[in-house]
């Protein structure tokens, strides 16, 4: 069976202008399922047909308009005719465009405001740069050419070109301010590292963190070490975004790195960031699995191990309350009890259980006297509902730079793409580049309405189908409609039921194989059998 596709204008003088997009034949066999509907090739061929149909007829339009000139406001005649060719979604299109010059002055217009040297849609640039967000250049590259009819600019190296460039400029972009102003906000700073290209250095250091508000949204910032994007301005644009005033509380949260600690103060974070808790307890976890390894093949390490395993339980609590500096009491009183374990045989793979514990409790040891002076009660801010580590931090680490950047997949990074790229990932989980595809974190409740789901969706059978072209033209076959009820009742009682014996057009007179492009009388989809 075959199909034409037509495209008919629906503008008042256009009389019904159409054009015949595409011939479609499928086999009527429907015995093997490859043969249902229609494939990727055809789809991919009927978008772009659709796609420069739809220009030339824009491009038909627009050229009858007569820009005034703009400096003496007198008319235009036409200079010359330029071809403009522009990569879009479905295809590259050329467009034919007049430039003007004026009648009096002789200055010369032009009838689009196109940013110059552009040479695709900004919807196509914005998809090339949110798939290199989440995949591989070359990926995404091969996704594009996949499902759209894309020919222009799929190459890897053109796809990273167009997100880096989109990148520097989410990074220049002002930050948006709210219209309510936050009390409290609470920011985390943290850092991790990727490889590097370079031959100078094997790490490049990213910065990471986020914002975060009680009832605001929590955007997420990165960038990486020493490049043209300052982490301080990304930090301070951040809390605008979230309704920073001269009143509100803000509190920061760092790992520890001093670094991060002066980073803040240029943001305008003055009141010292509390140490997370997310790395103490990183460490005491170390401390309390090295604990529960311990072996107790005699009866003396049975005690001793019990009484160690509390031990450090109640290191974590000592810190977990604010009544710990550092672990030095712990340490002494398991170095009484630690003689049992000598000569300890530790398991091949895993190494000496008691070993292990007391490098484990050096390092908590250690942190916490780095970090004396930045200790709080985490309990009581627990209690109270506040926030008590950078967890969050440690996770935006993860998806928003481990995941399309981390070493185990062989990647290795210049300090400019890294830190663009990185730009463009915020921009998709803030939810900023667009259409909100992929974005990741909603604010935490929405002030406004919200859409509510009918509880009688339309579907593809009830949805009012006709529209008022081919109402007026009268030419187009009623949608075949499971359910004879409403929808039967508008058409006179000639809606279909969708049972074998159904007839694919029902409309006497009208049927038949169509002519291709003979008659304005052509459905806009017409069937022909
Ligand atoms: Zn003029």
């Amino acid at each position: 069976m075959g199909w034409v596709l037509r495209l008919v204008e629906t503008e008042t003088d256009s009389l019904g202008r159409g054009v015949d997009v595409m011939e479609i034949s499928r086999s009527r066999d429907l015995g093997d399922m490859a043969n249902l509907g229609l494939r990727l090739a055809e789809a991919k061929q009927l978008l772009a047909r659709v796609q420069q149909a739809v220009v030339a007829a824009q491009a038909y339009r627009h050229a009858v308009l007569r820009p005034d000139c703009s400096s003496c406001g007198g008319g235009c005649h036409i200079k010359d005719w330029r071809l403009h060719q522009v990569a879009t979604l479905f295809g590259v299109v050329e467009v034919r465009l007049p430039r003007f010059r004026c009648v009096s002055c002789r200055h010369s217009e032009t009838c689009v405001s196109w940013p110059s040297h552009c040479r695709s849609t900004p919807e196509l640039d914005q998809l090339r740069a949110h798939l290199s967000g989440f995949m591989p250049y070359r990926v995404a590259a091969g996704v594009l050419a996949h499902l759209l009819p894309v020919e222009a600019g799929k190459s890897p190296e053109t796809l990273r070109g167009h997100t880096l460039k989109i990148g520097e400029q989410l990074r220049d972009a002002p930050a948006v301010k709210p219209a309510a102003a936050a009390a409290a906000i609470t920011v985390t700073v943290d850092s991790t590292f990727i490889r590097s290209c370079h031959d100078d250095e094997r790490h490049l250091e990213v910065r990471v963190g986020n914002v975060e508000t009680s009832d605001g949204g929590r955007p997420v910032f990165s960038a990486v070490a020493r490049t043209d994007t300052d982490i301080a301005v990304l930090i301070r644009q951040s809390l605008e975004t979230v309704g920073r005033t001269a009143d509100t509380e803000v509190t920061a949260f760092t790992d520890g790195c001093p670094g991060l600690r002066s980073i803040l103060a240029e943001a305008g974070v003055m009141k010292p960031p509390i140490a997370d808790w997310f790395h103490i307890a990183m460490r005491l976890q170390h401390a309390k699995q090295a604990a529960s390894g311990l072996s107790t093949d005699e009866a003396g390490r049975i005690q001793a191990k019990t009484a160690i395993v509390a031990e450090v339980e109640r290191l974590h609590w000592r810190i977990w309350n604010g009544k710990a500096r550092n672990a030095q009491l712990t340490l002494e009183r398991i170095r009484k009890v630690m003689h049992v374990f000598k000569g300890e045989r530790g398991h091949r793979m895993t190494g000496v259980a008691s070993r292990k514990l007391w490098h484990a409790l050096h390092a908590v040891d250690n942190y916490l006297r780095g970090q004396s002076a930045r200790l709080v009660n985490y309990a009581e801010r627990h209690r109270a509902g506040l926030r008590v580590g950078t967890s969050v931090t440690e996770g935006t680490a993860n998806f928003l730079v481990n995941r399309r950047m981390n070493k185990a997949q062989q990647m290795r990074w210049s300090r400019r793409g890294a830190d663009l790229l990185l730009q463009v990932r915020c921009a998709i989980y803030n939810g900023s580049l667009g259409s909100g595809f992929g974005h990741l974190f909603e604010p935490v409740s929405i002030s406004g309405p919200r859409w509510q789901r009918r509880r009688d969706p339309p579907t593809f059978w009830t949805l009012p189908s006709l529209t008022g072209v081919s109402r007026e033209w009268g030419i187009m076959p009623p949608w075949p409609t499971a359910r004879p009820g409403r929808y039967a009742a508008e058409t006179g009682g000639r809606g279909l039921n969708r049972t074998p014996h159904c007839r694919p057009h029902s409309e006497p007179g009208a049927g038949n194989r169509l002519p291709v492009g003979t008659s304005a009388s052509a459905a806009t989809c017409s069937f022909a059998d």
